[in-house]
C-alpha cells in the first residue's frame, strides 16, 4: 500500500495550486484520471490578468481584451471599453500543464492515468483505491482533497452537501480572423436560458459558447440559433468543448481528514461562471490550512473549518452577492431583461462599467446603482437593501 500525506484527487488548476504550496511542507500526491494534463478542455479561457500571474502562464495568453457589448433580447446594446486590459483568454491545456509544472517542480508527485474510485475516512487515515493504468491500487492518506471538479467523487464519499446550481455550457472555436478586444455577450430565454450566450475574438479565430440553466434541454439548438443569427453556422469549426458549471458553493466544503477546493466546492463565479480565480485562491487557502493542522496532528472536521472561515473570508462575499444578483436576474422575463438594458443605456453606467474587474463583478452594484437610480426597480427586496446604501469593500 502506497503512503501519501497529502492525496490530491484531480491535477486541474485548484488541485495544482493546492499541491504547489502544500507540497513545500508536506509530503504530496496527485491522482489525475486523464493520460494528459488540460485534456478534455472545458473552459473559454477568459481570466482576469492577476491569474496568469497566479499560475505564472504568459506563454498560454491568446489574447487581451479591454471591453464588452451586452446585447438584450430586444436590441438594445450597452457597450464600454477600458484603457486598460480588462481580461485575458488563456489557451486552457498550456495554463493547466504550467500549473502541474509548478505543482511538481515544488516536489508535488504526480500519477496520470490514476482513477480513484472509492476513499473512506478511518481512525489511522483515508483509506484510498485508485485505478492506475487499469490496475487497482490503495494509498493511506493523512488526508485527501478534493480537487475532482464538479462531478466529485470526493464530495460524494464524505456525503458533503451539494453546489446548488448546474450550468451547462457548449462552445465552438469557429475559423475567422478576429483581431478587435472587445468581447460580446448575449442575454435572454432564446439566446441562452437562465445564463447568458459569449463571442470572444481570439485573433486567429472565434470562440463562441452558450451557457444555460438546468431544465432547459441541451445547449446544441441554442448555439446552433446564435451561430445563426451571427451568420456563422459555415464556418470551419477548429475546437467543440462542452462541460458544466456549478455555482452556489454548498454549506461545507470540509469534512474529517477532508476539503473539497474549486469546482469540487463549487466555487465558480454565479455572475460569469469563471472559476478559476475563486477556486486556485481556495486551494492555496486550503493548503496553508493543511499544513498548519498536519502540524499539530489535528485533522477533524472542526480544525479543517478554519478552511471554510478563510476562503469566505476571501471569496466568499463575492460569491454571495453573486447568486444574490443571479436569482434576480433569473426573475426577469425578456421584456423586463430589454427593460433593464434600456436603464443602463447611460454614458455614466459605460463609465463605472470600464472600471471593473472580473473577478469581483458585484463590487460595480453601487455605482451602477447610483448611476442608474431605476435600476433598483428590477430588484427584489433584498438586494435593494443590500446595494442601495453600501459603498461595498472588498473583504
Ligand atoms: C464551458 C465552460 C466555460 C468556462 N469558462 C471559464 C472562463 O472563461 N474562465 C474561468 O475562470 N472559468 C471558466 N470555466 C470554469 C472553469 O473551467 C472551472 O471552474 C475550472 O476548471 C475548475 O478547476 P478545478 O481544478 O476545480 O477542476 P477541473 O479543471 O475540472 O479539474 C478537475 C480534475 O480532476 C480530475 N478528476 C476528476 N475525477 C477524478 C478521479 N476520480 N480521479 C482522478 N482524477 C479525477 C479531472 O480529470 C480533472 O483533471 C468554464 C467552464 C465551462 C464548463
Amino acid at each position: 500500500m502506497m503512503e501519501s500525506g497529502l492525496l490530491v484527487i484531480g491535477a486541474g488548476p485548484a488541485g495544482c495550486s493546492f499541491a504547489a504550496k502544500a507540497a513545500k511542507g508536506a509530503d504530496v500526491t496527485i491522482l489525475e484520471e486523464h493520460p494528459e494534463i488540460g485534456r478534455p478542455v472545458q473552459c473559454t479561457g477568459l481570466v482576469a490578468p492577476r491569474v496568469v500571474e497566479m499560475a505564472r502562464a504568459s506563454e498560454s495568453v491568446l489574447c487581451a481584451l479591454r471591453g464588452a457589448r451586452f446585447h438584450f433580447p430586444a436590441g438594445t446594446t450597452i457597450d464600454f471599453r477600458s484603457a486598460d486590459t480588462k481580461a485575458l483568454v488563456v489557451e486552457r491545456q498550456g495554463f493547466d500543464q504550467r500549473c502541474a509544472e509548478i505543482a511538481s517542480d515544488a516536489g508535488a508527485k504526480l500519477l496520470m492515468n490514476s482513477r480513484m474510485t472509492k476513499a473512506a475516512v478511518k481512525p489511522e487515515g483515508v483509506d484510498v483505491r485508485f485505478l492506475r493504468e487499469g490496475k487497482l491500487e490503495k494509498c493511506l492518506a493523512a488526508m485527501i482533497i478534493g480537487a475532482d471538479g464538479y462531478k466529485s467523487r470526493v464530495s460524494e464519499m464524505a456525503e458533503l452537501p451539494q453546489p446548488r446550481e448546474r450550468i451547462k455550457g457548449l462552445q465552438v472555436d469557429l475559423e475567422i480572423e478576429d483581431r478587435s478586444d472587445v468581447l460580446d455577450v448575449y442575454v435572454g430565454s432564446k439566446v441562452a436560458p437562465g445564463f447568458f450566450a459569449w463571442r470572444i475574438p481570439c485573433g486567429d479565430f472565434v470562440r463562441v459558447g452558450v451557457g444555460i440553466s438546468q431544465g432547459n434541454g441541451p445547449p446544441n439548438q441554442y448555439l446552433q440559433s446564435l451561430l445563426k443569427r451571427l451568420e456563422l453556422e459555415d464556418k470551419k469549426v477548429l475546437e467543440r468543448v462542452s462541460g458544466v458549471i456549478p455555482i452556489g458553493f454548498p454549506l461545507r466544503t470540509y469534512a474529517d481528514r477532508t476539503m473539497l477546493v474549486g469546482d469540487a466546492a463549487g466555487q465558480a463565479k454565479p455572475l460569469s461562471g469563471g472559476g478559476l480565480y475563486t477556486g486556485m485562491t481556495a486551494a492555496m487557502i486550503a493548503a496553508g490550512v493543511a499544513l498548519a493542522a498536519m502540524e499539530e496532528g489535528d485533522l477533524t472536521a472542526q480544525r479543517l473549518s478554519e478552511y471554510q472561515r478563510k476562503w469566505k473570508e476571501e471569496i466568499g462575499r463575492e460569491l454571495e452577492r453573486g447568486y444574490l444578483i443571479r436569482r434576480a436576474y433569473l426573475r426577469l422575463s425578456d421584456q423586463r431583461l430589454e427593460a433593464l438594458g434600456r436603464t443602463l443605456d447611460r454614458p455614466e453606467v459605460r463609465e463605472v462599467l470600464a472600471t471593473g474587474d472580473i473577478d469581483f463583478p458585484s463590487l460595480l452594484a453601487p455605482q451602477i446603482i447610483k448611476a442608474a437610480p431605476k435600476l433598483l426597480r428590477f430588484a427584489p427586496q433584498v438586494l435593494r437593501s443590500m446595494f442601495s446604501h453600501t459603498s461595498m469593500s472588498r473583504s
